[in-house]
């Protein structure tokens, strides 16, 4: 099945879609580059790709000199499974100190999954 790419903005709560009248893209590099070149918009947003094939299945935190919070991300895009971020998401809304937030504190990931950006992803993600 192909996929379609989509850009989310996260500086709403909860996630816009950035170009919601779009069809998305059908190629990553063509979504990387549209997130990297600034949604006409969102240029100075926090923007992640969703990436569909019915269902959401990845999403990717593209390479960013810096976003508005002031996080790096130097990275080549960085692809995750939805159903991990999902886990992580519900993992880190677990009372503290519950083993399931002790775990996901500690989840060795670059800093692209911080508790606000998947709390504004949870219509995305389920997580609600
Ligand atoms: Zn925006
Ligand atoms: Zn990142």
């Amino acid at each position: 099945m192909s996929s379609t790419y989509r850009i989310f903005c996260l500086s709403h709560d909860p996630a816009v879609e950035a170009v919601p009248l779009s069809d998305g893209w059908n190629s990553s590099a063509a979504a990387e580059q549209a997130a990297i070149n600034g949604v006409p918009g969102h240029e100075e947003c926090d923007v992640l790709i969703l990436r569909y094939s019915g269902a959401l299945v990845e999403i990717g935190c593209p390479n960013r000199r810096q976003d508005p919070h002031g996080r790096r991300h130097p990275h080549a895009t960085q692809w995750v499974d939805a159903i991990w971020l999902k886990l992580l998401s519900l993992a880190q809304r677990a009372p503290e100190g519950s083993p399931q937030r002790v775990l996901a504190e500690r989840a060795p990931m670059p800093g692209c999954w911080w508790p606000e950006r998947l709390r504004r992803l949870r219509v995305e993600l389920d997580v609600t």
